[in-house]
């Protein structure tokens, strides 16, 4: 069966966006799980890589892997520029205006952790309230959870409806003088809802709160601007980018990182060490303690380079046909339950077939050669609101295609037939 249908050829010519083309790309696509092509829709959890990122794992050992910034021999000194150039593709690609401003992390879960405890600790005081959305991974509730019991800082959350939007309403009366930080998600990786994160920027810039943006889920999918949002920090990781894993990124507002103490201690974060006193490098090494994921993050800054030449329109408008075709060919299902229905979205679907349970339904696909996710997706609190254990997860990318959508589509209906 050819994973590029009718539709995906017609796609092709409406959008111009060459599906075919672009999935030459993602060898790992071109394979057979369980007898059946592989329809690969878990892009939520973490993307596929293109040859290129592969390419530049394999070139980086076998031609210059050497640790940085501290020999003064060849290889060191081509890893140290490839790795400081992945940096100031990292400020170009989101248009920061200073390449200090970018932090190499593990990830979006490290760059929260970050400013939760580095700025979180320095700043919050008892009385002082971080606001938080009830959408949030958990990445993005527990480690504010740390900082408020250290610092008796106060949790308050933005609720949603039932749609899975935040209630704009109910955030106006939460953020107030008190909020000292707001840290939201710009899409929620359980429902797929793109929240107004400009208007809450807004809000919080009234009363002089902070902002943290959890950009996750929304880099796959748009370019994203951090000038132009004014956010004061924007988190990401490369994998969900079609990078590698373990390495990721932390913007921040140049004079706040100066300001903030290190949170890591140890080699490279230092300008001078005696016993009696340290003095620590100047930002963003402050913040990058030991050996970082020095090849991560000149891999991710080629996955960087890969996505930026994409059309991010073509892109726009064919993820979003495969969204409404998914949604449309679903409902066709009986017993079908959609959670998350907001009106701006990406990509991603989460459903549930009434009285089966997820974790039957994702092992069927999987037979039938479909990964999806099927669980609370590290976003427990959304689980609680709707009252249900868990969902399942289809979030596609830009190299899926509507007849890996038809593909799914089957092997549901008979996962209704085997299960009911
Ligand atoms: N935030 C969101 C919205 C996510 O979807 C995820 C991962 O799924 C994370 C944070 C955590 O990312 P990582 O595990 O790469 O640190």
């Amino acid at each position: 069966m050819s994973l590029v249908s009718d539709k995906d050829k017609l796609m092709i010519e409406s959008t111009g966006f060459d599906v075919e083309n672009i999935r030459k790309d993602f060898p790992i696509l071109h394979q057979k799980v369980n007898g059946k092509p592989l329809v690969y829709f878990d892009n939520g959890a973490t993307s596929q890589k293109p040859q290129t990122v592969i390419d530049a794992i394999s070139n980086y050992y076998s031609s210059y892997n050497a640790n940085i910034h501290r020999g003064v021999h060849h290889l060191s000194q081509i890893a140290t520029s490839a790795y400081e150039e992945a940096r100031e593709e990292v400020r170009s690609y989101l248009n920061a205006s200073k390449k200090e401003e970018i932090v190499f992390t593990k990830g979006t879960t490290e760059g929260i952790n970050l400013v939760a405890h580095s700025w979180g600790r320095a700043n919050l005081k008892a009385g002082d309230e971080v606001v938080i959305s009830a959408m949030e991974h958990h990445a993005n509730i527990v480690p504010w959870q740390m900082v408020c019991e250290a610092t008796g800082a106060i949790l308050k959350v933005i609720p949603i409806d039932n749609k899975g939007e935040l209630i704009l309403s109910d955030a106006e009366k939460l953020i107030t003088e008190k909020t000292k930080i707001l840290s939201v998600m710009h899409v929620s990786n359980a429902l797929g809802s793109i929240n107004p994160i400009e208007d809450l920027i807004c809000l919080a810039k009234k009363v002089n709160a902070l902002t943290l943006i959890d950009g996750a889920q929304a880099v796959p999918h748009f370019m994203v601007d951090v000038q132009s949002l004014d956010c004061d920090f924007y988190v990401f990781s490369a994998h969900k980018l079609l990078g590698p894993t373990g390495v990721g990124v932390l913007y921040g507002k140049l004079e706040l990182l100066e300001a903030m103490p290190p949170w890591q201690g140890g080699g490279d974060m230092i300008k001078e060490v005696t016993f009696a006193k340290t003095t620590y490098a100047d930002v963003p090494l402050k913040f990058e303690a030991g050996t970082p994921n020095i090849e991560g993050c000149i891999v991710m800054a080629e996955a960087i380079r890969y996505w930026r030449a994409l059309d991010h329109d073509a892109i726009d408008k064919y993820e979003q046909a495969l969204l409404s075709y998914a949604k449309e060919k679903l409902s066709e299902i009986d017993g079908m339950i959609f959670y998350g229905t907001a009106e701006k979205k990406v990509p991603v679907i989460s459903f549930l077939l009434e009285g089966l349970h997820p974790y039957d339904v994702g092992f069927i696909l999987d037979k039938h050669g479909v990964a999806v996710r099927t669980g609370h997706h590290c976003a427990q609190p959304i689980m609680d609101f709707y009252g249900i254990p868990g969902t399942i997860r289809a979030s596609f990318s830009f190299y899926n295609t509507f007849a890996e959508i038809d593909q799914m589509i089957d092997a549901l209906h008979l996962a209704k037939r085997m299960l009911s």
